[in-house]
């Protein structure tokens, strides 16, 4: 080989352009990546209550436990059975802020997710997810602060009423599940049963503290938002007791006013797809300035 190829230098110049480019490309990445985790503040809760039957739940009972890699929720009932419930109104368990409320597809029907932090045992402040699904009517947006016994929605009975009226409950301490509990473990790992952990936290030491909360850390929260076809009935619609209610049923607040009416633009309501760093920074490339 000539000697004055092996030899051929690469020039400082070079070097420095290249250096530069490649600082140039991943600063605003590497800003993006860590602008795609916000966070906002919210109330730390003084205690957790039952979401139904304000406070304690009385007037209702748990039709279905929670189980782990079965079913990932508790199905709360009015006593009276059947649909006496429908319409009855659905508390936030704790103070927290709205991160999800939705009309949502496949089964869900309409649902709210309520993120709370709380001070655990240890007191380090912790967070948890509290979902409320099958809402005939939802009465909060995204991003709203809800108190402690606030109402959130209605019971109702899921898309194209699928099922007996009842309030579908989920507790998750996994933040990042949102509406794809496919990506995250069916159990203990990522869900708390949630009566054990509501009992367990009925009364906080009071706090009047805001503390910096996690927000948009849902995967891919959703992909299918309802706008399909009608949905076929997989499951036999729930059975249960149709017996005349021996409770008088609480009423919705006339202050309280559905949050659905007003969603008539999707689009406005549908998060933006989160863009992994490889998205971005192939667009980038393919998009040079
Ligand atoms: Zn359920």
């Amino acid at each position: 080989m000539p000697r004055f190829v092996r030899r051929l230098p690469v020039p400082d110049s070079l070097l420095f352009i290249t250096g530069l480019f490649l600082a140039l490309m991943l600063a605003p990445c590497s800003a993006l990546a860590q602008s795609s985790q916000s966070y906002t503040t919210t109330r730390v809760a003084d205690g957790f209550d039952y979401p139904v039957g304000k406070p304690n739940g009385d007037g209702y009972y748990i039709f279905r436990g929670f189980s782990p890699n079965g079913h990932l929720g508790e199905d709360w009932n009015g006593n009276g059975g059947g649909d006496t419930d429908e319409g009855d109104p659905v508390y936030s368990i704790a103070h927290g802020i709205v991160v999800f409320s939705e009309d949502y597809a496949r089964g869900w029907g309409n649902v709210v997710i309520i993120r709370h932090a709380y001070r655990e045992n240890n007191g380090q402040i912790a967070f948890i997810d509290s979902l409320y699904g099958h809402l005939k009517m939802r009465a909060v947006r995204v991003g709203q602060q809800v108190q402690r016994g606030q109402v959130v929605g209605t019971i109702g009975c899921g898309p194209h009423r699928m099922y007996a009226a009842h309030l579908h409950f989920e507790l998750r301490k996994d933040l990042r599940v949102g509406m794809r509990r496919d990506l995250y473990p069916r159990n203990y790992q990522t869900y708390y049963t949630p009566r054990t952990f509501i009992d367990a936290k009925r009364n906080l030491r009071y706090e009047d503290r805001l503390v910096r909360t996690p927000i948009n850390t849902f995967l891919k929260s959703n992909p299918n938002r309802i706008e399909t076809e009608p949905i076929d009935l997989p499951n036999p619609p729930m059975t249960s007791t149709t017996s005349t209610p021996d409770t008088v049923r609480p009423v919705v607040p006339e202050s309280v006013e559905s949050v659905m009416d007003a969603e008539t633009n999707p689009a406005a309501v549908t998060p933006e797809k989160s863009k992994s760093f490889l998205e971005r920074l192939v667009e980038k490339m393919s998009h040079p300035k």
